[in-house]
């Protein structure tokens, strides 16, 4: 098999810097109990020692944030909040270089992605949540009972309280923002808790959000991991009001359990199995850049990332081959390295995961058109995660590669005779997450996209998005959906006034 991609590495000599990064409690940096070591994917090297919560920092952490509830945050009007609101989306815009810089030391992502996809969207996630914020209104009506009585009626948001935030590792600043944006602006007090992968960006947004004049204690960081860590210890804490999550669908159901006994709302952006579906109508360049795109990018780590792509049979061979060229031509290299257009996966043991669904797909058969392996990028990057870049054929629905999520930069290609045929194959999943229909035909684009059962369906693009559009899951890929006025449902609790006239 050959190595999918002439590596383009230019070793520029620089070690990821070391840095220190503690939870954040009030507004104070607090030590851990211990700390744990951050690693480069992209070399192995050193890139952050991290305070460890305990369970006694997560419980400071709950009642900073209740005490900030109480405090002067309460009086802050909506225009106060979204006014706060847009000075963060300036500051990360000062400090953008420096975020971007953050999210490549922990990730490994090409800085161009960095700055154009993660920091760029965690500004407009709050531009946008002042704007929705300030947009709402309250519903009030006069009403008459059949008795004859006559009341004035309004409904007023209150805010769901302390809301514990918790997110992955793939778009760490993106998805945290995208959270912690509508938290604020409906006047929560939050404590998150970012993924031990990527913990520094979440850790710069505490003196992003005090530079921007946020009162202590509306903004906790708790470090650590899941299960008998922060992660458990914070969503099973009884004075949590709601927690919103996003990761990997059994994640979300121990969450679940974790939540239960105090019965709180919850908020889960979860895992997928995406399908492209390509008609033989489509315009074949255009489905080849976006597929590629939807495969691809980010490393295939994105939970809208496509890995089932089922082909209309008379245009098979050529979409196949034109993705085939383009997964060759990816650029493998480090972040900084302006032609690097594919970073490696976030660490050693998720790669382990991803080649372990390689092996599969060669023990069920399949052909691989291109990658399978690790790829050979020179003795400087062999510390770090690097992956080639893959494509299957000869596989169909029952396979294992076409039923689990991968979280990779790899798709497995089957073909289809009838658009009934592609929309059971699409739908044949327990995930429910993100479809992309290509045709010409409108109409059939329209009536397609319907039929997908997932919560976003796109019809000859991919990932593009207005942020007041309702965004989540179906099945095993969430609960709820945030965006827009969407997300003021979920971080606020409507309360009905009557008053007697
Ligand atoms: P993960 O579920 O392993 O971890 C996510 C976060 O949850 C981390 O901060 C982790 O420390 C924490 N965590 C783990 N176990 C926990 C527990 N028992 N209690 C509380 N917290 C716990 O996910 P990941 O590997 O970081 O991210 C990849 C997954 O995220 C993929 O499945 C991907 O599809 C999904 N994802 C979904 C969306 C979406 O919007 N639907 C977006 C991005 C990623």
């Amino acid at each position: 098999m050959s190595t999918s991609a002439t590596p383009a590495v230019r070793d520029s000599g620089e070690r990821y810097r070391r840095t220190e990064l503690y939870n954040v409690v009030d507004g104070d940096s607090i030590d851990g109990v211990g700390t744990f070591d951050k690693y480069s994917p992209v070399d192995g090297s050193a890139v952050a020692s991290v305070h460890e919560a305990g369970d006694e920092i997560v419980d400071a952490a709950v009642g900073s944030a209740r005490r900030a509830l109480d405090g002067e945050w309460a009086r802050w009007t909506v225009a106060e909040r979204a006014g706060l609101l847009r000075r963060v989306a300036d500051v990360i815009e000062e400090r953008a270089e420096e975020l971007a810089a953050a999210e490549v030391a922990d990730t490994g992502k090409p800085l161009a992605t960095a700055r154009e996809l993660d920091v760029a969207r965690a500004a407009a996630n709050f531009r946008t949540f002042a704007d929705v914020v300030s947009a709402s209104g309250l519903d009030s009506f006069l009403t008459e009972t059949p008795d004859g009585r006559r009341a004035l009626n309004y409904a007023v948001r209150r805010s769901l309280g302390v809301v514990a935030v918790i997110v992955p590792w793939n778009l760490p600043l993106l998805l945290l923002t995208w959270k912690v944006a509508p938290a604020l602006a409906c006047g929560n007090a939050v404590v998150v808790k970012p993924s031990e992968e990527t913990p520094s960006t979440a850790t710069m947004l505490a003196e992003v959000l005090r530079e921007a004049g946020a009162p202590r204690g509306v903004y906790n960081v708790v470090h650590g991991f899941g299960p008998g860590s922060a992660g458990e210890w914070l969503t099973a804490h009884p004075d949590v009001d709601g927690v919103t999550f996003t990761g990997e669908s059994s994640t979300g159901a121990a969450i679940m359990r974790a939540v239960a006994p105090h019965v709180r709302p919850v908020s889960f952006e979860l895992g997928g199995k995406n399908a492209a579906v390509v008609f033989a109508d489509a315009d074949p360049q255009r489905v080849i850049d976006g597929l590629a795109r939807s495969v691809f990018t980010n490393t295939g780590q994105v939970c809208l990332c496509t890995e089932r792509l089922y082909i209309e049979r008379p245009v098979f061979d050529e979409i196949a081959a034109g993705l085939a060229e383009r997964a060759r031509k990816l650029m493998l290299g480090r972040p900084e390295d302006p032609v690097t257009t594919t970073g490696p996966l976030i660490s050693t043991e998720h790669r382990e995961k991803v080649l372990g669904h390689y092996r599969i797909a060669e023990q069920e058969g399949a052909d691989t058109m291109v990658g399978g392996g690790i790829p050979e990028l020179g003795a400087e990057l062999d510390a770090g995660a690097w992956i080639e870049p893959t494509l299957w054929t000869d596989l169909d629905n029952s396979a294992r590669t076409l039923r689990e999520e991968i979280f990779g930069p790899a798709a497995a290609l089957v073909p289809f005779d009838t658009e009934d045929e592609a929309v059971r194959l699409a739908n044949d999943t327990r995930y429910g997450l993100a479809a992309c229909v290509w045709t010409r035909d409108l109409e059939r684009g329209h009536r397609v996209a319907q039929r997908m059962r997932v919560g976003m369906s796109w019809v000859n693009t991919w990932y593009l998005r207005d942020l007041r559009s309702p965004f989540g899951g179906i099945g095993l890929s969430g609960i709820g959906r945030e965006g827009g006025a969407h997300s003021l449902d979920f971080y606020t609790e409507p309360t009905n006034v009557c008053v007697a006239l």
